[in-house]
C-alpha cells in the first residue's frame, strides 16, 4: 500500500468508524458487531502509524473516552455565574470595602461556607419531582446529564416538605478522599490511567455514557444555592440552606452568618487548619451576602456577582528529594513504581513515599532517581509528585529506566495493549497468590465452602498451596491445627475442595482467573469451544471469531494458556478430575434440525442472545448475515437492511409471536 492508498483507506475506515460510533451510542442500533467494530479501529491504528496520518478528531483517538455530543445542551434560565476569587486577605478586605462603598451602610451579614472542589450541577424539580440534571458548561448552556445524576444517591428523586411547583437547585458533584483514593488504586491495580484528583473524575464521571458505569463512581452530592420563582426578597441565603435541607437535599453543616469581615477571616483561618481532617476536599471558603435584597443593589459586573467572592486556600505542596524509585507488586500483578522521598512535612503529616502510578507517568514528568521535586496532597490519601524542580540542571541521573522483571519473583514483565501499567503474569508469584486461590475459590467459580481469606492466608503462609492446584493434594492432616481447624472442620474442607471437582467446565474456565475472563465470557467459551484442550490451543483470530470476545479477551486467553506455569497448573487440574468438557445440553427438540436462522431488529420479549438460544436448543444455527442458505430471518422492530435482503431473496421471516408457536411456547 503507498501512502496515497493508505490515506484513502484511513478516511474510508473513520467514516465507517464514526458512523458506527453515532449508531451505538446515539441510535442504539448498531449496525457492525463488536468484533467488527474491533478490527476496523486496529487496522486504522495500525495504519495511522505506519504513515504517520494522525488527526485529533479521528475515531482512534476516542477509545475509552466521551463522546460527549450525545448529550443535549440545556440552556440555563438564570446563568450558573463563577464567582471572583483572591487567596489573600487584603483583597479580602478590598472587596468588604467595596460592597460598604455601594451600599452606604454597614447593615450587612455575610453567609460564609466551604468551597467544594468538585462539579457544579443544576437540578430542577417540578411538583417536587426531579426533571433535569446539567452541568455548568459555560455558565450559559450546559450538558443534559439527567440519566447520570438521578444515580447520584445523595440527590432525591422526589423532594420531601413543602416544596413549590419549580424548584432549581445548583451544589456541587465531588468525591470524598478515601473513596476517589479507593477508585484509584483499582484501577491502578486494573492497568488504568488514574485520575489526577477528584476534581477531574468526578467531572469525567459525569458525562460517561452508560448510567450504570457512572453509578459505580462513588459521587456525593452538596446543595449551596436555591432559586425559586417570584422569589421572597426577604429569604436569606442561610434561611435557603434550612429550606434545601428541608426538601432533603443533604447541605454541608459548616455554613456559618458572619457580622463582619473580621468574624469571616477568623473563620478562614480554622478551616486552613481544620480541612484536612473532613473527609472531602474543600479548596476554600465562599462568601455571600446572606440578605438577598442587598445583593439586587450590589448587581453584578460583566463577570462576577458584587455579592460574594472566593477565598481561596494555598495548595498544601511541598519540596523533597527523591532518594529512589521501588516497584510495588499489587494483588492483580500490576507494578506501581513508588518514589521513596526524603521524609517532610505536608499537610500535617509526614510523607515518605509517593505513587508514581505507572511507567507512563515518569516518562511525561521526567522523574528521575535524586531529583528534587513539588509534592502535593490533591485528594490523595498517598500524595504525588507534581513536578521536577529545575529538570535542567547539570549533573542529572539517567531516566529511570523501568525493570523487565517482577521485583517479587524476577519473572518477565509484560504490558497489555492499550495499558499503561506494567504487570507480572506469573501465577505462583507471592503476593498474587493469595488473591488468585481466593479467586478459584470463591461462590460464583469453584464455590469452596470454607476456603475463606483467612484460611487461605493460613495455607499459604504455612506454604501448604503455592497454587489453587495444590488445593486437591490436600490431606486431613495438613490442615488438621491450623486456626480454627479441628478435625471435623478439616474434614469438612477437604470434602467441599473434593466436591468443587464436579463443578461444571465453564465455572472451571472462570475459576483460572484470566484476565477479562468473567462469568459471561467463560460460559461461552466453554459453549463455543466444548472442551480444555481446543481451549488451550486456540488462535487470537479463532477465539475473536465468537461474538462475545474482543481482541483484548482473546489476547489475554492465548497468553494465559501460553505462560509454562499455568500449563502445568491446568494439567494437573485435569489429572485431578476437575470437569474439562462441557456437558451435553438438553436438547428441546429438533424442529429446527439443520436450519440456518438470521436474527434482525428487537424482539418485544426476547433478547438476541435469548432467542438464539432457543433456536439451538431447538437443532437450530444461527448466522449473521443472510444469504440464499437462510431458512429463517427472525425479524423485530427497527429492522434494517437485513429485512430487505430476505424479502429480496424471499426468506421466510417471522416475527416472534409466529416463532413461539413454533417453538410451542
Ligand atoms: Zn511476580
Amino acid at each position: 500500500m503507498n501512502r496515497k492508498e493508505a490515506r484513502e483507506r484511513v478516511s474510508e475506515l473513520r467514516e465507517l468508524l464514526d458512523q458506527a460510533n453515532k449508531a451505538y451510542y446515539q441510535d442504539a442500533q448498531p449496525f457492525i458487531s463488536d468484533k467488527e467494530f474491533d478490527e476496523t479501529l486496529k487496522e486504522l491504528i495500525k495504519l495511522e502509524q505506519e504513515f504517520d496520518l494522525h488527526d485529533p478528531n479521528s475515531p482512534t483517538r476516542r477509545v475509552g473516552g466521551t463522546v460527549s455530543s450525545v448529550f443535549e445542551t440545556v440552556q440555563h434560565p438564570v446563568p450558573l455565574l463563577s464567582l471572583d476569587n483572591t487567596y489573600n486577605e487584603e483583597e479580602l478586605n478590598d472587596f468588604d470595602g467595596r460592597v460598604k462603598k455601594i451600599l452606604g451602610h454597614e447593615n450587612y451579614e455575610y453567609m460564609a461556607e466551604l468551597k467544594f472542589d468538585g462539579a457544579s450541577i443544576r437540578l430542577r424539580y417540578e411538583n417536587g419531582k426531579l426533571v433535569l440534571g446539567a452541568t455548568r458548561g459555560d455558565g450559559e448552556k450546559g450538558d443534559d446529564i439527567t440519566n447520570n445524576i438521578k444515580t447520584i444517591r445523595d440527590i432525591p428523586l422526589h423532594l420531601n416538605g413543602d416544596y413549590p411547583e419549580v424548584v432549581e437547585i445548583r451544589g456541587e458533584a465531588y468525591m470524598e478522599r478515601e473513596a476517589f483514593a479507593r477508585m484509584n488504586q483499582h484501577r491502578e491495580e486494573e492497568g488504568l490511567t488514574v485520575f489526577a484528583n477528584p476534581r477531574n473524575s468526578t467531572a469525567g464521571s459525569l458525562k460517561m455514557q452508560d448510567p450504570k458505569a457512572v453509578a459505580q463512581r462513588p459521587i456525593r452530592f452538596f446543595a449551596f444555592d436555591l432559586l425559586l420563582d417570584d422569589e421572597d426578597n426577604s429569604l436569606t441565603q442561610f434561611r435557603k440552606a434550612e429550606l434545601l435541607a428541608e426538601f432533603g437535599l443533604p447541605v454541608c453543616e459548616y455554613h456559618r452568618v458572619c457580622s463582619s469581615i473580621d468574624e469571616v477571616h477568623e473563620l478562614i483561618k480554622k478551616w486552613e487548619k481544620l480541612r484536612h481532617e473532613l473527609p472531602y476536599e474543600t479548596d476554600g471558603v465562599v462568601i455571600k451576602i446572606n440578605q438577598s435584597h442587598l445583593r439586587e443593589e450590589l448587581g453584578t459586573t460583566s463577570k462576577f456577582p458584587r455579592w460574594a467572592i472566593a477565598y481561596k486556600f494555598e495548595a498544601e505542596q511541598a519540596t523533597t528529594v527523591i532518594n529512589d524509585i521501588t516497584l510495588q507488586v499489587g494483588r492483580l500483578g500490576t507494578i506501581t513504581p513508588v518514589a521513596e522521598l526524603e521524609p517532610v512535612e505536608l499537610a500535617g503529616t509526614t510523607v515518605k513515599r509517593a505513587s508514581l502510578h505507572n511507567e507512563d507517568e515518569i516518562q511525561r514528568k521526567d522523574i528521575r532517581i535524586g531529583d528534587t521535586v513539588v509534592v502535593e496532597k490533591a485528594g490523595e490519601i498517598i500524595p504525588q509528585v507534581i513536578n521536577v524542580v529545575n529538570p535542567d540542571r547539570e549533573h542529572r541521573n539517567e531516566a529511570f529506566s523501568f525493570p523487565e522483571n517482577c521485583p517479587a519473583c524476577d519473572s518477565a514483565l509484560i504490558k497489555y495493549e492499550d495499558e499503561v501499567a506494567w504487570r507480572c503474569v506469573n501465577p505462583t508469584c507471592p503476593p498474587q497468590v493469595r488473591i488468585r486461590i481466593e479467586h478459584f475459590a470463591s461462590r460464583d467459580a469453584m464455590d469452596i465452602e470454607g476456603l475463606g481469606e483467612s484460611v487461605v492466608d493460613q495455607l499459604v503462609s504455612e506454604g501448604l498451596i503455592q497454587t489453587y492446584a495444590d488445593l486437591y493434594d490436600l490431606e486431613k492432616e495438613q490442615i488438621i491445627g491450623l486456626e480454627r481447624m479441628a478435625d471435623k472442620s478439616a474434614q469438612n474442607l477437604i470434602d467441599a475442595i473434593q466436591k468443587s471437582k464436579q463443578q461444571p467446565f465453564e465455572r472451571v474456565i472462570y475459576a483460572l482467573g484470566i484476565r477479562f475472563v468473567g462469568k459471561t465470557v467463560a460460559k461461552d467459551l466453554a459453549k463455543a469451544f466444548g472442551t480444555m484442550e481446543k481451549l488451550q490451543s486456540l488462535s487470537e483470530e479463532e477465539l475473536i471469531a465468537v461474538d462475545s470476545i474482543g481482541p483484548r479477551i482473546a489476547e489475554s486467553v492465548v497468553s494465559f494458556f501460553n505462560n509454562e506455569k499455568n500449563k502445568a497448573i491446568v494439567k494437573r487440574l485435569g489429572e485431578h478430575g476437575l470437569q474439562f468438557e462441557k456437558e451435553e445440553e438438553e436438547q428441546a427438540s429438533n424442529i429446527f434440525e439443520g436450519k440456518k436462522f438470521v436474527l434482525t431488529g428487537s424482539l418485544p420479549t426476547y433478547t438476541r442472545k435469548e432467542a438464539a438460544d432457543l433456536i439451538e436448543k431447538h437443532g437450530g444455527k444461527t448466522s449473521s448475515s443472510v444469504s440464499g442458505n437462510t431458512d429463517y430471518v427472525l425479524a423485530g422492530e427497527s429492522a434494517g437492511s437485513k429485512l430487505d435482503k430476505a424479502q429480496e431473496l424471499g426468506v421466510p421471516i417471522l416475527d416472534e409471536a409466529k416463532f413461539r408457536e413454533m417453538i410451542g411456547e
